[in-house]
C-alpha cells in the first residue's frame, strides 16, 4: 500500500462499540477518492470495542489498532494513534460522530492543494450543551489564552489534520501530562481553520461529568501557564501596601491624640483572610509540585497491549 498523501485517520475509542463499524462507513464513504488507513486506539474499553475494530480489521487491509492495557485517557490514545500511524498526512476525529466526516475532503485539500500544515476544526456554537458547561468552557478559554504561552482557539476540537512534518513535531513533545489543543498551538504552523456545528453523538454516551472538565481544565493550565504562581506575589503586594498605611495610620493616631485602635473583629478579620489565602497560594504551590513528581518520574504515557 504505497499510495502518495495517504491519510491516517487516528481514532481514540473507549467503549464504543456501537459507533465504529458506521464511522468506518461514513469516513470511507465521503473519502472515496483518497487513500486512507484507519488507526483506532482502544483505551481500555470494557465493552466489545476491541472485537468490533478486530473484526474490521480482518475484512479491510487499511484498518489497524493499538490496544492500551488499560484506561489511559484520550490525551495517552491520540498520542499512540500519531506514534502509530504511517500516512503522510494524519488526522485525528472522535469515534462518535460528532467530528463531521464531511469537513475531511476541504481539509485534505486545504493541506495538499493550498499548501497550508494544518487544518483544523472549530465550533462556532455550544448548541445542545447546558449553559453553565458552556460558560465555563468559554471563561476556560479566555483564561488560558490571557494568562499562557498558547493562544488557545474558542471551540477548538480535537479534530485536525496534519502533515507529517508537524506529527513529528507533535512527537517530540514528550510531556506526561499532554493537554493536546495546547500542544497543538503551541507547535504552531501555518493552519486552515473550518467552521464546524456542535452535532450530537449518534449512539453511546459522552465520558466526561463536569468534574472530569474542571480536572482537564487545571491540567491545561498547569500544563502551559505559570501565571496562578505569580499569585501569592500578587495577593502579598495587594495586601502589604494598604496594610503598611494603615500601620502609619494607627501609629499617628496613638502619638498625636493619644488613641488605641479598637481590636478584635478587625484582627479576626484579617488574621482568617490572609491565613485563607496562603493555604490557597500553597494549594496552587502544590498543584505544580505535582506536576513536577509526576513529570520527574518518567512513565510510559500509555502501556500497549497488542497491535497490529
Ligand atoms: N475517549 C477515549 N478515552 C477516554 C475518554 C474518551 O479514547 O478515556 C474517546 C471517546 O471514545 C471518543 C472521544 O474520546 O471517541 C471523545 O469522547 P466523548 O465523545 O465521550 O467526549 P465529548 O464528545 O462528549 O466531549
Ligand atoms: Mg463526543
Amino acid at each position: 500500500m504505497e499510495e502518495k498523501n495517504r491519510l491516517s485517520v487516528i481514532v481514540p475509542c473507549k467503549d464504543e462499540e456501537s459507533c465504529i463499524e458506521q464511522f468506518v462507513k461514513e469516513v470511507s464513504l465521503v473519502c472515496k477518492n483518497i487513500p486512507l488507513e484507519f488507526v483506532f486506539v482502544d483505551d481500555g474499553s470494557s465493552d466489545g470495542t476491541l472485537r468490533e475494530i478486530k473484526k474490521l480489521a480482518d475484512g479491510d487491509g487499511r484498518v489497524r489498532y493499538v490496544s492500551f492495557s488499560r484506561n489511559f485517557g484520550k490525551e495517552a490514545a491520540l498520542l499512540a494513534g500519531l506514534e502509530h500511524c504511517t500516512g503522510e498526512i494524519a488526522v485525528t476525529m472522535d469515534v462518535d460522530l460528532q467530528h463531521r466526516p464531511q469537513l475531511l475532503p476541504e481539509m485534505y485539500e486545504a493541506i495538499v492543494k493550498e499548501g497550508y500544515d494544518c487544518a483544523a476544526a472549530r465550533r462556532t456554537d455550544r448548541k445542545g450543551e447546558p449553559a453553565i458547561r458552556s460558560w465555563f468552557a468559554r471563561r476556560f478559554y479566555s483564561v488560558m489564552s490571557r494568562f499562557s504561552d498558547v493562544d488557545l482557539v474558542d471551540g477548538s476540537m480535537d479534530y485536525r489534520m496534519m502533515k507529517r512534518q508537524v506529527v513529528d513535531e507533535i512527537l517530540k513533545l514528550r510531556e506526561a501530562n499532554r493537554f493536546t489543543k495546547g500542544i497543538y498551538q503551541w507547535v504552531g504552523f501555518k493552519t486552515r481553520w473550518f467552521e464546524a456545528d456542535n452535532a450530537e453523538r449518534v449512539s453511546g454516551t459522552t465520558k466526561w461529568s463536569f468534574a472530569g472538565l474542571a480536572a482537564y481544565s487545571v491540567r491545561g493550565i498547569v500544563a502551559f501557564s505559570t501565571a496562578p504562581l505569580q499569585l501569592a506575589s500578587v495577593l502579598g503586594a495587594l495586601f502589604c501596601i494598604p496594610t503598611f498605611g494603615y500601620i502609619v495610620y494607627i501609629v499617628f493616631k496613638w502619638a498625636f491624640f493619644g488613641e488605641k485602635a479598637a481590636g478584635w473583629p478587625t484582627l479576626m478579620c484579617a488574621v482568617l483572610m490572609l491565613g485563607g489565602l496562603q493555604l490557597l497560594v500553597i494549594g496552587i504551590l502544590g498543584t505544580y509540585i505535582a506536576g513536577i513528581y509526576r513529570e520527574s518520574k518518567r512513565r510510559p504515557v500509555y502501556i500497549a497491549r497488542e497491535c497490529k
